[in-house]
């Protein structure tokens, strides 16, 4: 029997790289690079932990966990995905300031007008001044 074909026999029924797989190697050997100045025992630890948990995915045969901790970390991806497209959509617009209300954080967009103004939140009803520069 040859060596491949016992990895094959071996991976039969377990789960493999995924995408999860790769962002927690690729996040354990960036901070593996930190800490060769950092040179701290905590943040090795967290290293080898991440390695042994991506590790320990990829050999699993609980197939539907994993397919699910994969979908969630997908899912994460996607959200800062459209959170960065959304901000520069925000900057992109020449008639609109968008500004978060102090109180109850509700993004507010107001017209581009430069200088200090008073506005009240529609969702809270809290009056406060937003100041537009050019
Ligand atoms: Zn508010």
């Amino acid at each position: 029997m040859n060596f491949r074909y016992r990895i094959i026999q071996f991976m039969s029924g377990r789960y493999g790289p995924d995408e999860t797989f790769f962002i927690v190697f690729a996040v354990s050997v960036v901070l593996s690079l930190v800490n060769i100045f950092l040179r701290s025992v905590i943040l090795q630890l967290l290293i080898y932990t991440l390695m042994i948990y991506a590790i320990f995915r990829m050999f699993s045969r609980n197939i539907e966990q994993r397919r699910k901790e994969n979908a969630w970390v997908t899912g994460k991806l996607g959200f800062f995905k459209r959170k960065g497209e959304l901000h520069r959509q925000r900057r992109n617009d020449k008639f609109h300031v968008y500004k978060k209300c102090p109180s109850c954080k509700a993004i507010l967009r107001l017209p581009r007008r430069v200088g200090v103004h008073r506005t009240v939140c529609p969702k809270c009803g809290r009056e406060f001044t937003v100041k537009v520069r050019k």
